[in-house]
């Protein structure tokens, strides 16, 4: 059976997201060595950031927030201002950053639009995720973006319904098995895992036991392949 509708992650998909995080979390590390060590701080930071997922969503801003938090939970009184400040800078930093493609993205994804319908898939703050995609100069490239507050079945049904195509011929890659994979195949669609450095634990979770829908590439360029011994 064909695939029609070929929906993509974007984040550390289509281009590098985590190293930015990974950069902004030893920053903080860094900061906060005078009042904790750095299996402390990360502790503490994955911990705050799942708290406040539920209040904040997912995104830049909501992790300068969170490392806002944690410098205050760790620093206590003794915290100096100039760690808010600096704390500030490197959500700006992170919030600035120029997008750097994946390798061969755009021959990827000419390959893909000759397979089906593409669809940009992400979550995180709509403000930067819209910037993100008009830095990158891929946004032509796409029939529909879908920037959504949250990665559930639901979410992909929905999605799936307004593109009026059967899930059993859609498509979903992208670099989490929690939000991009388990989701996507709930919701009756194939998904392929992309795996890549420096994963966020928040996104981690079992691959699939039923695996005839699924599954885990080295890079998006072996996914048109993928979908050539689906048809
Ligand atoms: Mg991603």
């Amino acid at each position: 059976m064909p695939i029609d509708l070929i929906c993509l992650d974007a984040d550390d998909t289509l281009w590098h997201n985590m190293r930015f995080f990974d950069r902004a979390e030893q920053a903080i590390v860094a900061m906060l060595e005078p009042f904790a060590d750095a299996g402390l701080t990360r502790e503490a930071m994955a911990r705050t950031e799942g708290r406040n997922l539920s209040l904040y969503g997912y995104g830049a801003k909501s992790f300068t927030l969170s490392m806002i938090e944690v410098a205050l939970e760790l620093g206590g009184d003794d915290l100096p201002v100039s760690a808010v400040r600096d704390i500030l800078a490197a959500g700006r930093d992170l919030l600035a950053h120029p997008v750097e493609l994946l390798e061969d993205i755009e021959a990827t994804l000419t390959a893909l639009a000759a397979r089906g319908r593409l669809v940009l898939v992400t979550k995180g703050d709509l403000f930067h995720q819209e910037a993100k995609l008009a830095a990158s100069g891929l946004g032509e490239r796409f029939a529909a973006v879908e920037i959504v507050s949250d990665k559930s079945a639901e979410t992909f049904e929905r999605l799936f319904a307004r593109h009026g195509v059967d899930p059993a011929r859609a498509m979903m890659a992208g670099d989490s098995m929690r939000s991009d994979v388990l989701p996507a195949l709930t919701a009756g669609a194939w998904a392929a895992f992309i795996p890549q450095p420096l994963a966020w634990s928040h996104e981690v979770a079992e691959a699939p036991a039923d695996a005839a829908r699924f599954r885990q590439l080295s890079t998006l360029a072996e996914l048109p392949g993928w979908i050539d011994s689906i048809g």
